[in-house]
């Protein structure tokens, strides 16, 4: 199977378990010469599988951004430890309980932590803060986005209620991984985390940027076969957007059109994935998210962190939503949402088994 027809065909009809990596990369290749046609295919095909799964619903997931104190040194990411220009914040654990409850009041039911690697946040001091949010509001999801910590550390979060990980693999290539992460990082052991993370019963999220520095369309291939294979219960993509205080500083953003058709993809070789449309395709497109939706998406994570700190968590350049209130975020994505006909519902948004 090579041409693009065959390929979106088997994409379109539930059959994306009989592509190689060869069968993708030369599909991504085709995708990008056809001028549109071909991801017009995938994003009906992907958006009739999304409300065949999960309906007109669009689950939110109040992101609460802990900390932007990090002991590695990504070469992406705008929090890297080499970034000293960088003013450094963490959010006590008093802070975060109360960003929980007042998101539950505006109808979130899953609330992700996400920070740095931040050595203050050890077992106890993340147990705790897990606990007190599962006690007060035991029909939420507490997910964790913490970045690689121990298989004893990953339990006895999951013990104190923890539900879901988000860990990207940011890259299923070796070689790329390692030039996307300083030496003290290994491919090998991200992929681990990913499996001991699942083996002790957390949902699990898996994804990569869009157009990071280096990547190639064999990569993404590769990508997509590991993604399909490990099956994740959530996958985050979005593109790659520089950072002026990074190595990276000078390359390119990815693209909405790409970002869109990796979304498409994705929910195609995976119809029951949750699916974010992240607020990195918001940044380079006014109305990112909204394409992102309409391409397959089905997933959106306004921000619950204080205002204070929110332009601080600066992965990269222009984030956008560091200047409204909780609501008003909230409000925000109600409306976009509501513009493609859809409607954001509050719920746990589990993964439809
Ligand atoms: N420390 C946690 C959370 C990292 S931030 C961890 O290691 O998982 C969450 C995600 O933001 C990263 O996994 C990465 O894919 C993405 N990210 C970081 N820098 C970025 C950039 N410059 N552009 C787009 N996405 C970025």
């Amino acid at each position: 199977m090579n041409d693009a027809a065959s390929i979106t065909d088997a994409l379109s009809h539930g059959r994306g378990g009989e592509l190689s990596a060869d069968d993708l990369a030369g599909f991504l290749d085709e995708c990008e010469l056809d001028g549109g046609a071909i991801d017009g295919a995938l994003g009906e095909a992907a958006r009739a599988v999304t409300e065949r799964i999960y309906g007109k619903s669009v689950y939110v997931r109040g992101l609460i951004e802990i900390s932007n104190i990090c002991k590695n040194d990504c070469l992406y990411c705008g929090i890297r430890k080499s970034n000293k220009n960088c003013v450094r914040y963490r959010l006590d654990a008093d802070t975060i309980v109360s960003c929980a409850d007042e998101g539950y009041e505006l109808g979130f039911r899953t609330f992700v932590l996400q920070g740095g690697e931040d050595v203050y946040y050890t077992d106890e001091v993340m147990c705790d803060i897990i606990g007190r949010i599962k006690s007060s509001h035991p029909d939420c999801a507490v997910t964790l986005s913490l970045g690689e910590r121990s298989r004893d550390s990953y339990r006895r979060m999951r013990d104190a209620g923890a539900d879901r990980y988000l860990l990207r693999h940011e890259t299923a290539n070796p070689d790329h991984y390692a030039q996307l992460h300083p030496a003290s990082m290994s491919y090998e052991n991200r992929i681990q985390c990913l499996y001991t993370l699942r083996e002790l019963g957390y949902q699990v999220g898996c994804g990569f940027m869009v157009g990071s520095p280096y990547q190639t369309n064999r990569h993404i291939a590769n990508d997509l076969c590991f993604i399909r294979d490990f099956y994740p219960d959530m996958c985050g993509i979005g593109p790659f957007v520089p950072h002026h205080e990074t190595p990276f500083a000078s390359f390119p953003s990815g693209t909405v059109e790409k970002t869109c058709r990796l979304l498409s993809i994705i929910r195609l070789l995976c119809p029951r994935v949750l699916l974010p449309s992240t607020t990195a395709l918001g940044t380079i497109h006014p109305r990112g998210r909204e394409m992102g939706i309409l391409a397959g998406a089905n997933v959106v994570m306004p921000n619950l962190s204080p205002v204070g700190v929110r332009k601080q968590y600066e992965l990269y350049d222009n984030k956008i939503c560091t200047g409204e209130e909780s609501a008003q975020c909230r409000d925000c994505l109600e409306m976009r949402v509501r513009s493609v006909g859809r409607e954001i519902v509050t719920d746990r948004g589990d993964v439809k088994k």
